[in-house]
């Protein structure tokens, strides 16, 4: 039997803090967040970013990232049973030049850190609306799309304040982390 596909984000997923880390790095501070801070994080900067981003260029992002808490056990579990893309944005709205380094950044980072997964199957893209799996995982909203899909949002900064009922519509549902993934994905 075919396994099923997964279609699997990677930033704030797989991957957390970086972008704080940086931001703190440059500004030798940390950085106030509101509770209902923006996907775009470092508008927080104001008129800091701009430089932010001048130093941002010259850093590897994923030097700065924490592994999510039980991500690598459980996603080589997953990656038993079922077929696993990880599907990324490698294009930051306000240093598009900086893709290329990202893609490679990203690349490395899995490469090393993930040795289970096949590189053949990262799809380094802005537009997944396109792709077609059976299962969607994103932090990103406007990421679960399809008709067919099964859709999990998983719990970010950003996303914390959408209501369950506003999930309930869209047919999506929230894991917090991954250990409630695995009881979905494993346990059946
Ligand atoms: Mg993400």
């Amino acid at each position: 039997m075919n396994k099923k596909t997964i279609m699997l984000d990677m930033d704030d997923v797989i991957t957390i803090n970086g972008l704080s880390r940086l931001m703190e790095k440059f500004l030798g501070e940390k950085v106030e967040e509101p509770d209902n801070v923006s996907y775009y994080r470092q508008d927080l900067l104001g008129d800091k970013k701009d430089a932010f981003f001048k130093f941002f260029i010259n850093q590897n992002l994923y030097d700065y990232v924490d592994i999510v808490d039980n991500c690598k056990e459980v996603l080589e579990e997953i990656c038993k049973y079922y077929d696993v893309y990880i599907t990324t944005d490698y294009i930051w709205r306000d240093v598009p030049d900086y893709a290329g380094d990202n893609a490679k950044n990203k690349y490395n980072f899995l490469n090393q850190h993930f040795p289970f997964l096949d590189p053949k199957k990262y799809i380094f893209t802005s537009s997944k609306q396109v792709i077609n799996c059976d299962i969607r995982i994103d932090d990103k909203i406007e990421n679960l799309v399809g008709n067919n899909a099964v859709k999990y949002l998983f719990t970010a900064y950003h996303n914390k304040n959408i209501s369950k009922q506003e999930l309930d519509k869209l047919g999506i549902i929230r894991i917090d982390n991954w250990l409630d993934l695995a009881k979905y994905l494993l346990e059946k």
